[in-house]
């Protein structure tokens, strides 16, 4: 039998075979809460959730993807190319689109469309999460 990435719960547990760690029921359903959270706050995006060596998240809108930082604050990134951190999802999102219309690429994207969930993020308070990936240190 191979290992597996398909985690599976054993009391507190709650990991694959293939990863092995000893990852946590409540480290997931942190990562999971987070996400969703988030995914709420920015219209288009979409919570994702992993394993590897430990729980990990982030929200998905094509290309565009923002999750919590190392340490702190979060990284917004669009398709590997150009990435911004700041302490908050929001600011982390318009620095990207600041340095989006700096590089002024050549992909097929937007800035406005940036700008647009930053202002829609702004209006549905986005520190929420913020203080949820705090505490789930
Ligand atoms: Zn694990």
């Amino acid at each position: 039998m191979g290992l597996s990435w398909k985690p599976i719960r054993h009391g507190q547990v709650y990991c694959s075979s293939a990863c092995g760690r000893g990852c946590t029921r409540l480290a997931f359903e942190k990562a999971t809460a987070c996400a969703k959270t988030l995914a709420r706050l920015l219209p288009g995006f979409k919570p994702r959730v992993w394993e590897n060596l430990g729980w990990y998240w982030e929200v998905r809108c094509g290309s565009l993807t923002v999750g919590p930082r190392d340490g702190r604050g979060y990284s917004a990134t669009y398709d590997s190319i150009i990435w911004a951190d700041g302490r908050t999802p929001k600011a982390a999102l318009q620095r990207l689109a600041a340095a989006w219309t700096k590089h002024s690429c050549s992909v097929d994207f937007d800035a406005r469309t940036v700008r647009g969930i930053v202002a829609t993020a702004a209006k549905r308070k986005a520190s929420q999460p913020a203080r949820e990936a705090r505490d789930a240190k």
